[in-house]
């Protein structure tokens, strides 16, 4: 068990007309093997940004961002041991269920009866082995985001990250989504960062939780530490809601 990601006073910025707007402001943290992170923190503060800082998706930044050892910037486009999985949904529209969580096994070139083993036990899992035929558009929001996690785990990523995947399902799903993630953590043995906005996800999901303000970390520990201790106001009035 050790860092699977370690950010070092890392900054993201973006380029707006002739200046460069702050998104992620000098965060210091790790991500340990094993364990499930949850970002949070209000809208505009930086979490989709570190997220994709992650993916090594930033194109201006400044400051240490390592996976696994290596500078992250350096990682390859696609790299199967990063996994993501976006708030919008992200289907291929024209590719079927099968085809879908297939697409990353092809990309790698695995030979196809281990593919097929492969996307097949990853339907199982998810509970949707009866929509493999199916095009996106004829899923529910709850079964498309099971799809969307079934082609992120396919690769056996060491890491998946979440970007308010839940956000647009209705309230008792989501609930069933986030015990659907916990099983996945257990079974697959894979680490977990978790953006949310919903308190309840990120106290129910979290080992760790990071809470984000204007690009900075506000305040990093276990729920309970969080929930005892705020160190702010911020935080303070951010979990009263
Ligand atoms: P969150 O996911 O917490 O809502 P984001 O990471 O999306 O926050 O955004 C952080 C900040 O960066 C915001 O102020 C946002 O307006 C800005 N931002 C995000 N994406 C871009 C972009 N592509 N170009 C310019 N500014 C951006
Ligand atoms: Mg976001």
């Amino acid at each position: 068990m050790g860092n699977l990601l370690e950010f070092k006073k890392f900054s993201a910025y973006y380029k707006q007309k002739k200046d460069y707007v702050v998104a992620v402001d000098e965060v210091s943290f790790t991500v340990d093997e094993g364990e499930i992170l949850v970002l949070v923190g209000p809208s505009g503060c930086g979490k989709t940004t570190l997220l994709k800082s992650m993916l090594g998706m930033c194109a201006t930044t400044s400051g240490e961002a390592y996976f696994n050892g290596e500078t992250i910037k350096s990682a390859k486009k696609g790299d199967k041991q990063i996994a993501y999985v976006a708030q919008e949904y992200s289907l291929y529209p024209t590719m079927t269920v099968y085809e879908n969580i297939a697409f990353p096994l092809r990309i790698m070139h695995t030979p196809i009866d281990e593919l097929d083993k492969r996307v097949r036990a990853m339907a199982k899992l998810l509970e949707i082995d009866w929509l493999l035929s199916r095009k996106p558009k004829q899923l529910s929001g709850g079964q498309h985001q099971r799809v969307a996690i079934a082609r992120a785990l396919i690769k056996n990523p060491r890491i998946i990250l979440f970007d308010e995947p839940f956000a647009n399902l209705h309230p008792d799903l989501r609930f069933q989504m986030r015990e659907l993630v916990k099983a996945i953590h257990k079974e697959q043995n894979v680490t977990v960062v978790f953006v949310t906005h919903d308190l309840s996800e990120a106290f129910a999901l979290a080992d760790r939780i990071i809470v984000m303000k204007d690009g900075a970390i506000e305040q990093l520990g276990t729920p309970k530490e969080i929930e005892d201790n705020p160190t702010s106001k911020f935080v303070k009035e951010f979990f009263k809601k």
